[in-house]
């Protein structure tokens, strides 16, 4: 589904993210990416959205060269990708509800649409009985839930969580571990990125080492049920 095939990124100040670096992620797959900060991770991710483009070698999305996409192309693709960020990115200033339904408003959904798969979504990721607060009301953990829950609304083929977890506590961090599995096995491709080595045994199936721009161990783990 995604392939990166010997690709190099340097930025314009000179600063190398990615070195060859060969990799394929196939549909549905979860795959965790580690490494320490710097290690090329947001990069990574930000060639899959066509946010930046190699500076050698081709990433490919259902074998299509992202690179030469034209802004349509763009538009669709990024359509198909959830992301998640460290920093939440929530509207302070609207509801949980508010939050989803305008990201579903943006991608020109009905208000039947709307009001029938709010609440769904918000059940999914346990916040129903959040609908009607504001993020400054929420915790931590919640806001990522309520940031999961506006990424997957739209029903993308892949979700993005980059550093996900990196704000928050063991606690917190388990239950988002656990809806984006949920999420992975409801058959959304699930791509997370962190720097924290624990995470590693919290999260199951595909793990890829990366340390100075490179890969540097590709292995897949056997699934513990926790
Ligand atoms: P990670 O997500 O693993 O922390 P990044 O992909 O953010 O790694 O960064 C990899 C390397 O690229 C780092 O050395 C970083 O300083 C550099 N870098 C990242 N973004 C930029 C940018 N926009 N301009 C210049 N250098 C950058």
């Amino acid at each position: 589904m995604i392939k990166f095939v010997n690709v190099s990124k340097a930025y314009p100040n000179g600063a190398v993210a990615l070195e060859n670096v060969n990799l394929e992620i196939e549909k549905g797959e979860f795959v965790t990416v580690v490494g320490p900060s710097g290690a090329g991770k947001t990069t990574l991710n930000k060639l899959i959205i066509a946010e930046e483009e190699p500076t050698e070698g081709t990433v490919l999305f259902e074998n299509q060269d992202i690179d030469a996409f034209n802004s349509g192309q763009v538009t669709r693709l990024r359509r198909r990708i959830g992301m998640v960020f460290q920093d939440f990115r929530l509207l302070s200033n609207k509801t949980a509800y508010e939050n989803i339904a305008f990201a579903m408003e943006a991608s020109g959904k009905s208000d039947e649409e709307i009001v029938s798969d709010v609440p769904h979504v918000l059940q999914l990721v346990d916040l129903q009985d959040r609908m009607f607060h504001f993020p400054g009301q929420l915790s931590g953990g919640e806001k990522q839930r309520l940031a999961i829950a506006r990424a997957i609304i739209n029903q993308p083929e892949v979700l993005i969580a980059d550093e996900p977890t990196g704000n928050l506590d063991g606690k917190n961090t388990m239950e988002v571990i656990e809806i984006l599995k949920k999420i992975n096995d409801l058959g959304t491709t699930v791509i997370l990125t962190t720097h924290d080595q624990q995470m590693i045994k919290a999260v199951g199936q595909r793990i890829i080492s990366m340390e100075r721009g490179r890969v540097v161990g590709d292995e897949q783990k056997a699934q513990v049920k926790l």
